[in-house]
């Protein structure tokens, strides 16, 4: 055979495997683009584990009516210009496949408006293919929704778990971005219930919220030349969970995890890294879970450090969240 480009169509659909593991990681992708748009008031809908339905609705700033085509293009993105940008970059995307991908393997619709227009956008996609752009009347902001997820991908869509087990992969994903996020509300709602509804709150109050039995957390904090890990440890609650944020970024490490389990044991935990951009690597897989270290060892001893705080009796340091 010779050799020649493929259509955009089936490289989206190929793409779309990087990105798109399953339900839970649309939602990711979709909790990101409305905290990167500034939103405060974040509501999900979800039904057969994501596998029927994935809705999200923000109150960000919206997209301008002539970019919201733009928008699920391959490589099109309002987050970075420059190779330098991603390396102090201040948003979770920068990547412009997001919307791209999910779109050309779902039924896919997108309603925006900016606040400066008396009209929203409406856009639909199904499986890649333009259908319909409209002018329509919407609340400031952008409302995604994701019906039948691989649809058009019968491979893909087969290697998908039972609802249940979806689902935890979503409610997972929701709570990682709802304990960093506590000042902004958010509200969950699984086959027509909610399941959370999170009103803006402290971080301790949050997680409380969030863990019904958490009653008892202990903070600690430590902040030296290589940056700043603090966080709560619930000693009562052993659940052997943990949460570790880099920059605002749910990841996980399993160094550090290790590292943190040989002090407090099945403690129920968070950490929360605050690092130099240069000293993070995001950028080694476009789900951008796994996170590398320029350099590990500071980072791991500041973590050691952070933690010896804990022995001491009474922590009374007021801890401010900064900004990513
Ligand atoms: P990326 O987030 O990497 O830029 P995406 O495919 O996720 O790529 O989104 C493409 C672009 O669409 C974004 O850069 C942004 O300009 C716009 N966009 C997507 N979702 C939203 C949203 N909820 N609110 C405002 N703009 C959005
Ligand atoms: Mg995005």
């Amino acid at each position: 055979m010779r050799i020649k480009k493929l259509p955009d169509s089936l490289i989206n659909k190929i793409a779309a495997g990087e990105v798109v593991e399953r339900p839970a990681s649309v939602l990711k992708e979709l909790i990101e683009n409305a905290l990167d748009a500034k939103a405060d008031r974040i509501e999900i809908k979800v039904e057969k584990g994501g596998k029927k339905l994935i809705e999200l609705k923000d109150n960000g700033t919206g997209i301008h009516p002539d970019d919201v085509l733009e928008a699920v293009n391959r490589y099109t993105t309002s987050k970075i210009s420059s190779i330098e940008d991603i390396y102090s970059i201040e948003s979770y995307g920068f990547r412009g496949e997001a919307l791209s991908s999910i779109s050309s393997v779902s039924l896919f619709s997108l309603i925006s408006r900016q606040a400066e227009f008396p009209l929203g956008k409406e856009l639909i996609i199904e499986g890649g293919n333009f259908k319909h752009l409209s002018d329509t009347g919407a609340p400031v902001g952008t409302t995604v929704r994701v019906k039948n997820l691989f649809f058009n991908t019968p491979a893909r869509e087969r290697f998908l778990k039972s609802e249940k087990t979806e689902l935890k992969h979503i409610i997972d994903v929701f709570i990682r971005y709802a304990i960093y996020h506590n000042d902004k509300y958010f509200k969950l709602n699984i086959d027509g219930k909610d399941l959370y509804i999170l009103n803006p709150s402290k971080r301790e109050e949050r997680i409380k919220n969030i863990f019904p039995k958490i009653d008892q957390t202990v903070q600690f904090l430590e902040e030296n030349h290589t940056g700043k890990a603090y966080g709560y440890i619930s000693p009562e609650t052993r659940t052997g969970k943990g949460y570790i944020y880099i920059n605002g970024r749910p990841v996980k490490n399993s160094i550090l995890s290790r590292i943190i389990k040989s002090k407090i044991g099945e403690s129920f935990y968070t950490l929360f890294l605050e690092l130099p951009p240069y000293f993070v690597d995001f950028n080694v897989h476009p789900a951008k879970i796994d996170v590398r270290f320029r350099k590990e060892k500071p980072v791991h001893e500041l973590v050691k450090k952070a933690l010896e705080t804990l022995e001491k009796p009474q922590i009374s340091f007021s801890l401010h969240q900064q900004k990513r």
